[in-house]
């Protein structure tokens, strides 16, 4: 439940280690001003200010979520405004075939059943300052979407980055690219959130956190 109890200090952004590129994301977050939380279980959700979903495998990831509990609590969490990112494999985590947490439905591996990384010039809708290297991985792409999503950008007529309400996916990774303004937009929203005195408490939390 979303909770009084605002507070100065630089958000702290969860980053789910489960498996991939989180460290990434991490070193991102850190050079931004955020003090960084690695995600493996449920305590480590306490007190998180949002939270980003790292690209990797999504099966890998979801073995693990389900492994660890994760997926109830996440998606309470996410459902009742916590802010959250998710790149690649995080898009489709966020889908309605896994936590099931924004109206899209992901298409893995769209572009091409062969292992394929390239990279594009992208701009996005809302982010100024110019195209963003996008670097693709054996990317999804967003297949079909709700009413409620704002698509970003696409490439070659298909959504690569959406948003709804404070709920971001690409399909790409930025992180690696060195573009930090994803990074920054999340840190926005848990800002605005913490301005407004919300923050949240995770009813399952054991209060044991892992270190920062
Ligand atoms: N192909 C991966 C999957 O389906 C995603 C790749 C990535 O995150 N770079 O989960």
């Amino acid at each position: 439940m979303p909770s009084v109890g605002g507070s100065d200090a630089p958000p702290l952004i969860g980053v789910l280690a489960l498996q991939g590129d989180f460290e990434a994301h991490g070193r991102v977050l850190a050079r931004l001003g955020a003090r960084v939380r690695e995600v493996r279980v449920v305590a480590d959700l306490d007190g998180l200010a949002g939270l980003v979903i790292p690209g990797g495998e999504s099966t890998t990831i979801t073995l693990g979520v389900e492994r660890e509990g994760l997926a109830e609590p996440i998606a309470a969490l996410v459902r009742e405004g916590l802010p959250v990112f998710g790149s690649c494999a995080g898009l489709i985590m966020l889908d309605h075939e896994h936590l099931g947490l924004m109206d899209i439905r992901a298409e893995r591996n769209a572009f091409g059943r062969q292992v394929r990384s390239f990279e594009a010039d992208l701009e996005l809708a809302g982010v100024s300052g110019g195209p963003m290297r996008a670097i693709f991985i054996r990317a999804p792409w967003i297949a079909e979407h709700g009413p409620d999503v704002e698509v970003l950008a696409d490439l070659d007529g298909h959504p690569v980055a959406a948003r709804e309400g404070r709920m971001l996916a690409v399909a790409f990774h930025s992180e690696i690219a060195g573009d930090d303004r994803l990074h920054e937009l999340l840190l926005d929203w848990a800002r605005e959130l913490a301005a407004a005195g919300v923050s949240w408490v995770t009813p399952e939390s054991t209060g044991e956190s892992v270190s920062e």
